[in-house]
Parts: structure tokens; sequence; C-alpha cells
């Protein structure tokens, strides 16, 4: 269905929630950057805000030190992305700790991709938590913690079916997630049919869409092949010839975002988790469509 832009429908739209996620920066310029985005964000008093843990655990201390700067620095409530690759159960508890120590109580829980990256084969660390359920339990023994986890409307490509994909769901909601968060996707047809199974099979828990601001359409379609989510072909032809035009991919990319997430509202959803690749002003633009505005422009008035 196609968003009538002349007439929202939920004018103003109440009772959106929104979260942010980022991934730790790598260097001093992308630290700036980063925090840029923080500051730019923060004031639309998202939910929470994500960090995430860069495949292998490769980034361990990078995760942890951003988040730790968030709980320091921010009025932000941070969650904290985890996966168990290549760690032993008692590294992953001792981040957990760690954690826990330092004030955070929310972690997204997930498995993580295999060492060697998406599409080999997934190998437990010899010691390690086996899958997400293995971890959200050790999670939840550790201490109260909110339990986030993946959730993906297309399928895992590595599930054989999308049923054999939401009995992981289940076992992961079995096991103490309190809310997932999607792949993201670009049709919402898929989001809103899965939403439709998963309910259908008893799974309460809130299932967030994962919304990406095609920031760069080259690289969000290679990143979406890896993952399983589909490109359709009317988002390619929105971006085509824009290659060496990036004033104009931003407009059509803002525009793309707006209408997805407007459709969304208008089928009733009211939680939006963005990808925000750690740039601030798409996200902030779909936000303020979104009815949201900076609670200190509130104070202020
Ligand atoms: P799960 O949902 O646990 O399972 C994935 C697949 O593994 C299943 O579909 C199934 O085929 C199989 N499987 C799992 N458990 C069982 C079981 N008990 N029995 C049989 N088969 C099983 N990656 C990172 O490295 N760092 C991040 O910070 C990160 N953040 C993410 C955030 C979100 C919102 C999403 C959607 C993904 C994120 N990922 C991240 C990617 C994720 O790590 C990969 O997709 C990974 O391949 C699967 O991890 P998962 O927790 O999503 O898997």
């Amino acid at each position: 269905m196609a968003h009538d832009f002349r007439r929202p429908s939920r004018s103003p739209l109440a009772n959106i929630r929104v979260s942010f996620e980022f991934f730790p920066p790598k260097s001093a310029e992308m630290e700036a950057a980063l925090w840029d985005a923080i500051t730019r964000l923060e004031p639309l008093d998202p939910s929470f805000v994500s960090v995430t843990y860069g495949a292998g655990g490769s980034t361990r201390e990078r995760t942890h030190s951003t988040v730790a700067r968030i709980v320091r620095e921010t009025s932000l409530k941070p969650a904290a992305h985890l996966t168990c690759v290549a760690a032993t159960r008692e590294e992953v508890d001792e981040v957990v700790r760690a954690y826990h120590a330092a004030g955070v109580r929310h972690i997204v829980a997930l498995r993580g991709d295999p060492v060697s990256g998406p599409g080999s084969v997934y190998e437990p660390h010899p010691g390690g938590y086996a899958t997400s359920t293995a971890l959200i339990e050790g999670i939840r023994r550790q201490g109260d913690f909110e339990v986030t986890v993946s959730a993906y409307p297309e399928k895992h490509p590595e599930s054989a079916t999308l049923d054999a994909d939401i009995d992981v769901l289940k076992a992961k909601v079995d096991a103490g997630a309190t809310r997932a968060i999607t792949q993201f996707f670009f049709d919402n047809a898929h989001y809103l049919r899965y939403v439709e199974r998963v309910r259908a099979r008893g799974i309460n828990i809130p299932i967030v869409p994962g919304i990406v601001p095609v920031q760069n359409f080259r690289q969000t379609a290679s990143f979406a092949k890896k993952t399983g989510a589909s490109v359709p072909q009317w988002l390619a032809d929105r971006f085509e010839g824009l290659e060496e035009d990036p004033a104009t991919r931003r407009l059509i990319a803002a525009a793309v975002a707006a209408e997805q997430v407007l459709d969304l509202v208008d089928h009733g959803v009211t939680d939006f988790h963005f990808y925000t690749m750690n740039k601030a002003d798409l996200v902030y633009a779909i936000c303020h469509l979104l009815g949201l505005r900076s609670h200190l422009t509130e104070r202020a008035a």
C-alpha cells in the first residue's frame, strides 16, 4: 500500500518509539563522527541505543568502551551487542559482568557469524556458548538483564525454512528474550507476513522493524546479499544513475525510508530501530517525519 503524503493518517504520530544502532569506531576521526551522531540523536529521547559487536568478537574492548562512555556522558540507555563467537563461556560471562558493573542492563544477544564470514559453516568455539539460546541463558544467570535478539523476516540464510527460523526465535523467547529486532528489509510485506506467522506461533514479544536508510545503495545491496535480505528491483531503479550524485542519493534515501516507515505506521507499527551507520542526519529527518521532536527544544519553549 502506498502512503498518501498529503493526508497523514496519524497526525500527530502518537506513541512512536525509536531506538538507534551504532558501531564502535576504529579511529579518532570515526569516534568524533560517532559522537556527533549520538549528540544529534540524543534529544529525540530514544528508548535505547545499541552498540554492535564486531564480527569474530573483534571489537570486545571498543564496544565496551563506547557503551561505557554512553553511560557516563549521556542520558541514553545503552544496549550492548554480544555474540558467542571466538570466546569461551567464561570469557563471555566476564564481558557480561563488566557490563553489569558499568551500569548496563540491556544486552542484544546473538550467535554471530562464522569466523570466516557469512556463508561459511558456523563452528561453535570449544567451550563457548554454542547458540544464541545458550547465550541468553548464560546472560540471565549473570544478572537481571533485558535481552533483545535478532529476527529474520526473510529467514536467516542458514535456516532451511521460515518455520525453522521461527522455531529458533521461539527458543530464544523461551530462554528469556523480551524483544526482537529484525534484519533490515525493504518490502514491508515481508515484515507484516512474518509478524503474522510469529504471532500465530504464540510469540508475543515486540518484533521491532530494523530500518536501514540507504546511505550508499551499492554497499547496502552487497550487504543485503550476505544477510539474505532481498533488494527489490524498484529500489535499484530509484538509485539508478546516481553513483556520482551523493546529494540526490541522499534525498532519494530519505524519501524511500520515509515511505517505508510511514507505511508501517499505517499498519499499526509503533516501534522502530534504525541502523544509523553512525550518521545522524537521515535518521533525524525520518524521526522528525514520525513526529519526534527534540525534548531539549520542548524544555526551552
Ligand atoms: P540465531 O537467530 O540464533 O540463529 C541463526 C541460525 O542458526 C538459525 O536460523 C538456525 O539456522 C541456526 N540455529 C540457531 N540456533 C539453533 C539451534 N538451537 N538448533 C539448530 N539451529 C540453530 N553480528 C555481529 O557479529 N555483531 C553484532 O553486533 C550483530 N548485531 C545484529 C543485530 C541484529 C538486529 C541482527 C538481525 C543481526 C545482527 N548480527 C550481528 C548478525 C548475526 O550475528 C548473524 O546474522 C548470525 O549469522 C546469526 O546470529 P543470530 O543470533 O541472529 O542467530
